[in-house]
């Protein structure tokens, strides 16, 4: 069985497992309330005495166990009266000693016990927000206990996995980007290949956007929020929401993003993994070396040569366990949103779904067809497994040793182009992130009723192109980016609150054409430098053992005998 067709399974069943036995399943009791933030519910040490609040630290985000439920009569907004929960005994328990404090300041009580993990039994007040449609959302959300405790069981098999993919990303780039840049040879040819590298880029990311804004325009997801979903998502994400919106407050100016991309020691670059500094030093590294007399500079680029295709029989192991990983890393992504967000925000989440697939056919069909000269179809084969693990890790950069070796070996892309064009593109250029943000921007406009000039429109296509490049490769990258987009145009930033539930499961989408942008404009760029395309077919990748990415694994090993 292909590698991909095993990841499909991987995904499938993770979301299965996600859906049926995660927090949010409908067929586990719900006996559990999940906290993002600890200082924003209200705890009593004595239900009945209000001078025993107590606070836990901000920040701390923790799942409490209900012991006891006490229930209360409310009356709803068309009169209704309903029985709904008011007070929840809880039980928690965590690996550090807390003081608890009450308002006055005075010490309360100290919790909990680093050695024992003592259990912590508190009363939560359940905060009932009424629907202007009639009934109420509690805050905090109730949840199953059990579902909780399976994600949380499985999720360690999905961040090893996700762990191993990024151990390559580092030392695979440095090696490919130096050894490329050194075959290249020659500066100007490197100058003209990145030039043409941004502009594309660019372009496509300014396309993304406006595809966003206009399938928003049209489609006009805003208008199918109903009150009472707005009120209760609003309700829920509003305290991740505000940090969000902080996060995007803290990020350096343009000018310094771009000062940031010298790196003022090398080392330090490569150990914090930043992709840009790396590059820059990489390709000063590799032009350095062939300036060197008398071909000096070559044992080091053999060297890093023969360090690159050891990752990248590593990234053929690791990829041997992606079924694994991947099932763990979906079942917590749907376990974690559930399908009660899904459907209030269905016709937003299709909106976005709706502009990919246009960004994908549209644009980067052209491109693949016209600037690389290569059949659709096959191309999309041929870069499946990297589109995979974009999609189940919602990260272009764990997603790179991937997109990188399906370049090489299934496209026929040269190591000079891309080790050049890919690691740029990972954290450059974010088509998928621009144009959801493009349609989060109007989305979120739409349902607080701003209205939008065309000017902020433009703002908003320049401000998204321009924050896709500032975004790193990470899961969830895009929504604090979104904060400045909507900051740039005066749209409400805890308009974020009301997509901030669906976000893990669109990023799963964007991520995976985020992937596939920079994989089209690399064959582009192949194909602009002279060289000669040609996708590995099913036969071929049958016949060699030693291309795709199964064959390798079954070839021998070869000790390496010490040197003379
Ligand atoms: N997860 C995306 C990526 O890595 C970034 C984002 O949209 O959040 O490409």
């Amino acid at each position: 069985m292909q590698i991909y067709t095993k990841v499909l399974i991987g995904m499938a069943v993770g979301a299965v497992i996600g859906v049926t036995v995660g927090p949010k399943s409908e067929f586990l009791e719900h006996d559990t309330y999940k906290v993002s933030d600890a200082s924003s519910v209200e705890l009593f040490l004595d239900r009945d005495d209000p001078s025993s609040q107590v606070s836990l630290p901000a920040g701390f985000a923790m799942s409490f166990q209900a012991l006891e439920v006490v229930e209360d009569d409310l009356e709803d907004t068309q009169g209704q009266t309903h029985r709904v929960p008011a007070w929840a005994k809880v039980r928690f328990r965590f690996s550090q000693k807390l003081g608890l404090y009450d308002s006055a300041g005075t010490l309360r009580d100290q919790l909990g016990h680093p050695r024992t993990l003592a259990w912590v039994t508190v009363w939560l007040k359940i905060r009932n927000i009424a629907l202007p449609s009639g009934g109420f959302t509690s805050v905090p959300e109730p949840i199953s206990g059990l579902g909780d405790q399976i994600v949380s069981f499985l999720r360690p098999i999905g961040t090893a996995f996700m762990r191993l993919i990024k151990m390559v990303i580092v030392p695979l780039v440095f090696s490919s980007l130096l050894v490329g840049v050194a075959s290249l040879g020659d500066v100007r040819k490197l100058g003209r290949l990145g030039g043409k590298t941004i502009g594309l880029y660019l372009v496509t990311t300014a396309i993304a956007v406006s595809i966003g804004l206009a399938c928003a325009h049209i489609i006009k997801p805003g208008n199918f929020v109903g009150e009472g979903a707005r009120a209760s998502l609003q309700a829920q994400y509003s305290g991740d929401a505000s940090s969000r919106a902080e996060d995007a407050a803290n990020a350096p100016s343009t000018i310094d993003n771009i000062l940031n991309i010298i790196p003022s020691n090398p080392l330090e670059s490569l150990s914090s993994g930043n992709m840009l500094q790396i590059i820059f030093f990489a390709m000063f590294f590799g032009v350095a070396l062939t300036l060197l007399d008398d071909k000096k500079g070559t044992p080091v680029v053999n060297f890093f040569d023969r360090v690159q295709q050891a990752m990248v029989v590593v990234i053929h192991i690791v990829m041997s366990l992606a079924p694994y990983g991947v099932a763990a890393l979906v079942a917590d992504v749907i376990g974690q949103a559930g399908l009660s967000v899904l459907s209030a925000l269905l016709v937003y989440a299709l909106t976005v779904i709706v502009g990919l697939t246009i960004q994908a056919v549209l644009v980067y069909g052209s491109i693949v067809r016209f600037l690389a000269k290569l059949p659709l179809r096959k191309f999309i084969r041929a870069i499946r497994p990297a589109q995979l693990i974009a999609f189940s890790t919602s990260s272009s950069s764990a997603a790179l040793p991937v997109s990188m070796e399906c370049a090489e070996e299934n496209l026929g892309v040269s190591n000079a182009v891309s080790s050049f064009v890919l690691p740029l593109g990972s954290t450059v250029n974010m088509d998928g992130t621009a144009l959801y943000q493009g349609v989060a921007a109007i989305f979120i406009a739409q349902v607080f009723q701003v209205d939008l000039s065309v000017g902020d429109q433009v703002a908003i296509v320049a401000s998204a192109t321009m924050a896709s490049i500032g975004a790193a490769g990470v899961p969830g990258a895009g929504i604090v980016t979104l904060a400045m987009v909507l900051s740039a145009t005066g749209i409400p930033a805890v308009g974020i609150a009301l997509i901030l539930g669906m976000d893990r499961l669109l990023d799963m989408f964007r991520t995976a054409v985020n992937v596939t942008g920079d994989l089209s404009v690399t064959a582009a760029m192949a194909a602009g430098e002279g060289e000669q395309l040609a996708i590995l077919t099913k036969e071929e990748d049958a016949a060699d053992p030693d291309r795709g990415f199964e064959g390798r694994l079954k070839g021998r090993e070869h000790p390496v005998p010490p040197e003379e």
